[in-house]
């Protein structure tokens, strides 16, 4: 069994040598790999984690607009890995959030849908700025004694039974009980071991930047579903020059996205503004880049294979609809930082067949019903039927009405 991840490592590394040997092997340092290492170290166990990127270029050093709405279980996550206390920027609470139902340039439905302070003890996520988790976990990364970093690197792996070979392409060789591959949703670690991927397609592509507007947002988020694809709006703690920020999550149909997304500045504020359903914010007006992603979502059909396991994006993508994406990667690496600090304790092997299966059992059916639910919530959602729009109205008030149904959905999406 051979699986290989690619690019080069610029420093003095010589063919042959070899690095210590690790329990754990963590291919890709995003968010979710980069986390998990940082927790596993921090336990005692021994890991390695390879990136083809360079870590420091990814801490843009602007304010790039790009931000993610983290839960309450993830976040305490980032608190036990050692990584929130070190956030360079202060995150912002989303304390209400208001779901509506509209048409552009039309005032929300009268039904509506909103979260308040009052149905949960905490709140519901808070926002971090891409760049500073980013800053955060290369911090974290590089202080932790059991923690080796290749980045920039590309490495060949070959899985046996017992274990696996790391091979960098600069010839430098170690072994490991376990890979887990954090390698994004193109993962070449998912495809060289022949796992199946189901890929599903919108026809939209979200737009994502940061507003300055004229009202604070009182720690407010807004969802406000579009025929198109839906539109929102998440609290972000303002600047000296934006004391009121937000980030925006505008999903429209495919091409229409781009040419909204290149507008300039006036008229795209103005667009912006007739997507909100409501005035509360006052003027808006854009700040910093515009990004576009096109939207689709795919699951692996298993998690595991020979001494490997999946997680993160390389496990499951989902539509951004619910804010979702990261925070499922962050669930995936607290079931297996429980799993593994546990089996670690007991002096069990991390990479046994019977590890990989709990992993797999505790995780995909919670990610595939994720899954399914932001899918039924898109395609509900973006639908321009009078009759569609009547029943989901009714079904967002229905639920407006029933505090503990409220409750129920807050307590889920919190990941507590
Ligand atoms: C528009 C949009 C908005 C979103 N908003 C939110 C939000 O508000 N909240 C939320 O929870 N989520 C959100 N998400 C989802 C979130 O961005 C992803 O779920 C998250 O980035 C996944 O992290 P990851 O670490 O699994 O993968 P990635 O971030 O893709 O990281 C993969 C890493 O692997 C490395 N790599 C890849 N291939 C190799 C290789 N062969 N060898 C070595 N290294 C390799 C890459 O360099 C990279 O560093 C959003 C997504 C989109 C598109």
């Amino acid at each position: 069994m051979v699986a290989s991840t690619a690019s080069a490592v610029h420093d003095t590394a010589s063919a042959g040598q070899m690095l210590p040997d690790v329990d754990v092997c963590i291919v890709g340092a995003g968010p979710v790999g980069a986390t998990l290492a940082c927790r596993l170290a921090k336990e005692g166990i021994t890991v390695a984690i390879i990136d083809r990127a360079d870590l420091p270029p990814m801490e843009h050093p602007d304010f790039d607009g790009r931000a993610y709405a983290i839960a309450a279980g993830p976040k305490k996550l980032l608190e036990e890995a050692g990584v929130w206390e070190v956030l360079p920027l202060e995150s912002c609470p989303i304390e209400d959030i208001l779901v509506t139902d509209g048409r552009p340039g039309e005032p929300a439905s009268s039904l509506f849908l909103e979260f308040t302070r009052d149905d949960a003890s905490q709140p519901f996520g808070w926002m971090v700025e891409a760049r500073a988790l980013r800053v955060a976990l290369n911090e974290t990364l590089h202080t932790q004694p059991n923690l080796t970093v290749l980045a920039p690197a590309e490495a060949t792996v070959e899985r046996q039974a017992d274990g696996a070979t790391v091979r960098l392409h600069d010839g430098r060789t170690f072994r490991a009980s376990v890979v887990v591959a954090a390698d994004g949703r193109k993962s070449r670690l998912r495809s060289q071991a022949g796992i199946p991927l189901t890929k599903l397609s919108y026809g939209q592509t979200a737009i994502v930047c940061a507003i300055a507007h004229e009202f604070p947002h009182d720690n407010g988020a807004l969802e406000h579903f579009l025929p198109a694809g839906p539109f929102a709006q998440l609290p972000m703690t303002g600047t000296e020059s934006h004391p009121y920020l937000s980030a925006i999550v505008w999903s429209d149909k495919d091409g229409v996205a781009e040419r909204f997304a290149a507008l300039p500045d006036e008229v795209f504020a103005r667009e912006i503004e007739r997507r909100m359903g409501n005035t509360r914010l006052g003027k808006v007006t854009p700040v910093g880049r515009r990004w576009t992603y096109p939207l689709s979502a795919q699951y692996a059909q298993r998690y595991t294979d020979t001494r490997l396991l999946l997680v993160g994006d390389a496990a499951h993508g989902i539509h951004p609809i619910a804010g979702q994406g990261l925070n499922l990667g962050f669930r995936d690496i607290i079931a297996l930082s429980d799993i593994m600090i546990t089996a670690h304790a007991k002096g069990e092997d991390l990479g046994g067949p019977a590890l990989l299966a709990r992993y797999q059992a505790r995780c995909r059916p919670a990610n595939m019903l994720m899954l399914a639910a932001t899918d039924t919530l898109d395609r509900l959602f973006s639908n321009n039927n009078p009759v569609i729009r009547l029943a989901r109205d009714l079904g967002i008030a229905g639920v407006n009405r029933f505090p503990k149904l409220r409750k129920a959905f807050v307590r889920h999406a919190m990941g507590i």
